[in-house]
């Protein structure tokens, strides 16, 4: 069917769905407090692309995202040393209740989303409205000795409990030291320095807090994306993907709960998109050089620019992204539809079969677009293929790249191209008319008619077509 790296096995591996013709993926999704980079984009693209690839060999794909809008603390110290809720930062930030600022995010995050063909998961639920599964799924893993709580009301995962943490990161128990970035500083009530907190006891009154049997607190942020996938999902999911960063100790802390609760390895395949830098460094708001959709839109770029920069390079490799880099895309985005719009008005011819192996062959092996890309390049420039065998190959494979390929049609003013020596002979026709030679005239547009260029004259002068 199709393969993809498994970041758990290391290796490229196949694909087959547990379910016969059904494929289920969990993708980790925003913390809606800022509006998403191009970046965390990039890491959406990912489960776009393997769900219309999917999608091309028939499956019903079902694909669950969480929306973080509670629970995620800014873990880096730099960004904030108190470890505060990143929502509730951003509503003081904006003199805003933290719901709305979770709301005009979210927002944001669908239209850039729809903006760059990223079909909405079937199920997007909010982490705010989840709280019932988490505390349900914590008590499940207390009960079983995976959690234990604190005298704080906070309740933490026992990291000892599970055999196999480490398995996908290749960060082992043992070899993990205290105090590790990602955790901040160690917790005195852990009984373990690498055990998290699935729930944090707070004082009541604070905004975004909810009851439990434990006490008043609100959920740690690894807790959602088990307690959703498990609920939406299942205990068998396919794939699960995200940002090759949530590898640890998001996914790990993640896996560990699931496979706990399940009894069983829950996610088949671990995926993982690499990074998009910015003029050499990774982009990041904390380093300054975030580009949104919006920047794009501001210097009169298309949103699906960004896509087929990121679609220039596979997934999981780094990609430098700069100005110019989108520039390029999008003037190729315009060509490309230019052409499409141009060939849909040739007789149509069945997709040119060679062609499509060699992309969707690329696309099947481990989304390696930028082969997929390369042969259609190939394609574009082949005289010997006819121009309604091109059109029938770029509108399938615009199915899985998404870039609106087919949008001018009819819409564009068709740029045929003349026969070697039809401009001349119209010129020669033109100025024989403004000389009233009207036998000359005649002469040349037998010509220009045996190089298959019918030429009518109208009012405004004389016009050409070229005969089918
Ligand atoms: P964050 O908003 O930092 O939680 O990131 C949301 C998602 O975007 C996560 O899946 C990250 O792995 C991903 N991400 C963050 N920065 C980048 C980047 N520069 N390039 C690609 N993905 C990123
Ligand atoms: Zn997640």
């Amino acid at each position: 069917m199709f393969r993809l790296y498994d970041t758990r096995l290391r290796s490229v591996t196949e694909i087959t769905p547990a379910r016969r013709g059904e494929l289920r993926m969990y993708t980790c999704g925003p913390t809606v407090y800022r509006f998403a980079h191009v970046g965390n984009l990039r890491s959406y693209l990912l489960s776009d692309l393997i769900r219309r690839n999917a999608e091309r060999h028939g499956l019903s794909v079902i694909v669950c995202q969480n929306i973080t809008d509670v629970g995620h603390l800014a873990d880096d110290a730099e960004i904030d040393p108190e470890g505060e809720d990143k929502i509730l930062a951003q509503a003081r930030a904006e003199g805003k209740t933290a719901l709305e600022i979770a709301q005009f995010y979210e927002e944001a995050f669908r239209a850039d989303c729809l903006a760059l063909n990223i079909s909405p998961a079937d199920y997007s639920p909010r982490a705010s409205e989840s709280i019932d599964l988490m505390i349900e799924m914590i008590g499940k893993l207390i009960e079983s000795g995976h959690a234990y709580v604190a005298d704080t009301g906070s309740v933490y995962f026992d990291a000892t409990s599970f055999d196999d943490y480490g398995a996908i990161s290749g960060n082992r128990l043992d070899s993990l030291r205290p105090g590790h970035r990602f955790e901040g500083n160690v917790d005195e009530h852990k009984r373990f320095h690498a055990d998290w907190a699935l729930w944090k006891g707070a004082p009541s009154g604070r905004e975004l807090t909810w009851d439990t049997p434990w006490g008043t607190g609100f959920p740690g942020w690894h807790t959602e994306c088990s307690a959703m996938s498990l609920r939406y999902l299942g205990q068998v999911i396919d794939i699960h993907t995200g940002g090759i960063d949530l590898r640890f100790p998001h996914h790990e802390d993640e896996r560990a709960q699931s496979n706990s609760l399940a009894g069983r390895d829950v996610v088949r395949h671990w995926v993982h998109g690499e990074h998009v830098l910015f003029e050499g460094r990774k982009m990041a708001k904390s380093t300054g050089n975030v580009v949104l959709l919006a920047d794009l839109a501001a210097r009169g770029l298309d949103p699906l620019s960004a896509r087929l920069a990121f679609l220039e390079h596979r997934y999981r490799q780094q990609l430098n992204l700069t100005w110019p880099t989108l520039e390029a895309a999008d003037a190729t985005i315009r060509r490309w539809r230019e052409r499409v719009a141009t060939w849909a008005t040739e007789p149509s011819k069945p997709m040119c079969a060679d062609y499509a192996a060699r992309i969707f062959g690329a696309l099947d092996e481990d989304l390696d677009t930028p082969t997929a890309l390369r042969a259609l390049r190939e394609l574009e420039r082949d005289a010997r293929i006819p121009a309604g065998s091109k059109f029938e190959t770029f509108a399938a494979v615009d199915q899985v790249l998404a870039l609106d390929l087919a949008r001018d049609i009819g819409r564009t003013p068709i740029q045929a191209e003349l026969p070697a020596g039809a401009e001349d002979l119209l010129a020669e026709r033109a100025t024989a008319r403004a000389r009233k030679d009207f036998d000359a005239s005649d002469r040349l547009r037998a010509g220009l008619a045996e190089l298959g260029v019918a030429v009518v004259d109208t009012p405004e002068g004389q016009s050409w077509s070229l005969a089918r």
